[in-house]
């Protein structure tokens, strides 16, 4: 039988073995708590090597709190933060980076294929700049996208040239950077702070492992007291060893980035097979792990009958398959099959 859940969500997989590995082995005998220990250390060791730099590395639960945590932490409540409209931070986090800002107004850009329009951000800027109007201070980008694009280094470098000229900061959600990294063939750096990134959120749990994101400050100077908000927020793990000891394992032998791109390999050639299928439309270009899929009621209904999962809630008819580290191509096969035998249908 297919794997009728492997495409709703890339967290709908379960733990990389590298991930399990390094939780198995940071779970022998006692260490301190609450960040104080050599796994920790080792973690935020191998993150600045790979972002080749001094970047202050914090591990939290998930990436709600990154996102929200981050944004509070480059915000006073009287700033506003831009965003796309599509961004999980205006759509997905229930008002958290409001929250936990204590009320940072996020005002929306739009895009296509849910990249940010920097013309769109320019306008929110310069719109206004009397003392009623909220005042912009960061520009946040999430890479991959939320529908499955990636943004290049270039269009990247020009959202922090932007941001700059303003006096803004850049935050940027990576719930996906694995992807997009993988994606881009690029080097961490040249997509994070070598473009501008203040802040980076990076995903664990999409990636392979079972809880936890980095958040990766690349000025120390943003970073002061981000210890106490996470305390407040309730995210600083007392047993911090089993949120730092996965990322060891994934960044080892670079295998944070092959687990990305076999994600993104599956989402491809899903992309390719039904690319063709009548009635089946595909809606944004497929460069990360995710295909956006328009097709009649009738087929989707017709597969969620057959007990395929997915998601569908960017408009009408409007279907998201996603790939992660544990798609497997007889589940791509089968999917594949069953649209084609639906679209043959009248
Ligand atoms: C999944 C996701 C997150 C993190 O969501 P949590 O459920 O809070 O871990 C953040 N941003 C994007 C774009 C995501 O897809």
């Amino acid at each position: 039988m297919p794997n009728y859940l492997a495409f709703a969500s890339d967290n709908y997989a379960g733990i990389c073995p590298e991930a399990w590995a390094s939780m198995s082995e940071a779970n022998t005998g006692f260490t301190k708590s609450y960040g104080d220990d050599d796994f920790t250390d080792r973690a935020c060791k191998l993150l600045r090597e790979l972002f080749e730099t001094d970047c202050q590395v914090f591990f939290v639960f998930n990436g709600t709190a990154a996102n929200s945590l981050a944004l509070a932490s480059l915000c006073r409540s009287y700033h506003s933060i831009i965003c796309h409209e599509l961004s999980h931070i205006e759509t997905d986090e229930c008002g958290a980076p409001e929250f936990f800002s204590n009320g940072t107004k996020i005002l929306l850009a739009s895009g296509p294929n849910g990249k940010i329009n920097l013309g769109d951000v320019e306008y929110l800027i310069g719109r206004r700049s009397d003392i009623h109007y909220p005042k912009p201070n960061v520009l946040s980008i999430t890479q991959s996208t939320e529908l499955g694009t990636v943004y290049t280094t270039s269009e990247l470098e020009a959202a922090g040239e932007t941001s700059r000229k303003y006096g803004m900061r850049v935050q940027m959600d990576g719930a996906r950077f694995a992807n997009a990294t993988a994606s881009l063939e690029c080097s961490p750096a040249d997509i994070s702070w070598r473009a501008g990134v203040d802040v980076l959120c990076l995903g664990g749990a999409k990636n392979g492992m079972a809880i936890g994101e980095a958040v990766v400050f690349f000025k120390k100077e943003l970073a002061l007291e981000f210890d106490y908000r996470c305390k407040q927020a309730g995210q600083l793990a007392s047993k911090m060893r089993f949120l730092a000891a996965p990322w060891i394992g994934m960044l080892k032998d670079g295998i944070w980035l092959k687990r990305a791109a076999h994600a993104n390999r599956c989402a491809s050639l899903l992309a390719e097979q039904i690319r063709n299928i009548r009635q089946v439309e595909i809606m944004f270009p497929v460069q990360a792990n995710a295909v956006f899929v328009r097709m009649p009621d009738h087929l989707v209904s017709g597969l969620r009958g057959i007990g395929w999962c997915f998601y569908s809630f960017i408009g009408a008819g409007g279907v998201r398959l996603i790939c992660s580290w544990a798609t497997e191509e007889a589940d791509i096969t089968a999917l594949v099959n069953d649209i084609k035998k639906l679209s043959d249908l009248p």
